[in-house]
């Protein structure tokens, strides 16, 4: 048996994204088979397409998705044929079929569309752990938030809000600085054309920010640095513009400064983990103080499309890819 997927060969642009038939995946008794709906597109995917972040090849890419589950390996207690499912992967959702890390699947109720169920997955879990767990954000607190009308900035805006917290938001362009403050962003920094610790001092009354979550990475790790006060935090979880280059450890010194390079599944090690995690997702989506905003869906065959979008920074929300029956 064969099914549709895109996988990466070698590194390289997004044109080596290759859509094909590959063998379907052959089910553990411990693991459920899922039938995807949507996969999501992520900035990581990136990484892995260009070797950023190493990966055996060939890969099929892709780390999260939505849809049905199709068999359940005969160890399986928690899960059934026909429950409608959301799940996180380490590379493989760019697939007409999955088998999730059992830990990591989320039953979704029939309120909750697959798009939703496959979009707020990564970014959602993102944002609500290293909001509590990187740093516990409060009332209070100044945050600045980087490229903060992207998939996973906007949950970041909307989640610091919810939690009190005075939002500082940096954007590329006048339509993303729209979009935050709709999101609730207190100030918004151009930061491709001002000097963002210069208009963080100026917001803040020379108190400068709490916290600095900062995905973007090369471009504004030292503006981050700078644009914190005394003992702050920064939290430095990606590399839009570029991998961050080795520091020198005594900078930390000027400023006592907390400095984290977090990744997602360093807090995500457990069923119980992802549960309450996603659990804590679900709920602030069902209060509406998450909205979830799908910016485009692909289909699987123009996955190459999907990572041209995001990689030209035109996303402010979720990239989906539509697996078809
Ligand atoms: P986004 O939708 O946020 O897209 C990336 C954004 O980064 C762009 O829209 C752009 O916003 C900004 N950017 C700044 N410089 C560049 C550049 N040179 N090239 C491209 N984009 C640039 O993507 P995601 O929400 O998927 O991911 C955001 C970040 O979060 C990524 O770095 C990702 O790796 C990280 N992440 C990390 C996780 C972890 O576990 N550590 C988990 C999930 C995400 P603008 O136009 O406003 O500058």
């Amino acid at each position: 048996m064969t099914m549709k997927a895109v996988r990466i060969m070698s590194p390289g642009p997004a044109k080596s994204l290759v859509y094909e038939s590959i063998p379907k995946p052959t089910l553990p008794s411990a693991s459920v088979l899922v039938k995807n709906k949507f996969s999501g597109v992520n900035f990581i995917d990136t990484y892995f397409r260009t070797g950023v972040y190493p990966t055996p090849m060939p890969t099929v890419l892709g780390e999260e998705g939505s849809g049905v589950i199709e068999k359940v390996g005969s160890d399986v207690k928690d899960f059934a044929v026909g429950d409608r499912v959301a799940y996180i992967t380490r590379t493989a959702s760019y697939a007409e079929y999955t088998i999730p890390d059992d830990r990591y699947i989320k039953k979704i109720p029939d309120s909750v569309s697959f798009e939703l169920g496959a979009a707020s997955m990564t970014q959602g879990l993102t944002a609500i752990c290293l909001t509590n767990q990187s740093y516990k954000v409060k009332k209070g607190d100044i945050v600045l938030i980087h490229a903060a009308a992207g998939g996973t900035g906007r949950l970041f805006v909307q989640i610091c809000k919810h939690y009190g917290a005075t939002v500082i938001a940096t954007v590329s362009t006048e339509e993303k600085a729209d979009i935050v403050r709709k999101l609730g962003a207190d100030n918004v920094i151009l930061y491709t054309q001002e000097d963002v610790p210069t208009k963080v001092r100026e917001f803040t009354n020379g108190k400068m920010a709490d916290v600095v979550f900062d995905g973007v990475g090369k471009s504004t790790f030292q503006a981050s640095f700078d644009s914190l006060r005394r003992c702050g935090t920064l939290v430095s979880f990606g590399n839009a513009s570029g991998k961050v280059p080795p520091i020198e450890i005594n900078m930390l010194s000027k400023g006592n400064i907390v400095l984290l390079r977090p990744q997602l599944y360093g807090y995500l090690t457990t069923r119980e983990e992802f549960e309450t995690a996603a659990t804590e997702l679900f709920d602030l989506i069902a209060k509406k103080v998450l909205d979830i905003n799908i910016c485009k869906i692909f289909d699987l065959k123009d996955a190459e499309k999907a990572h041209e979008f995001i990689e030209a920074r035109k996303t402010t929300g979720k990239i989906l890819l539509r697996i078809d029956d």
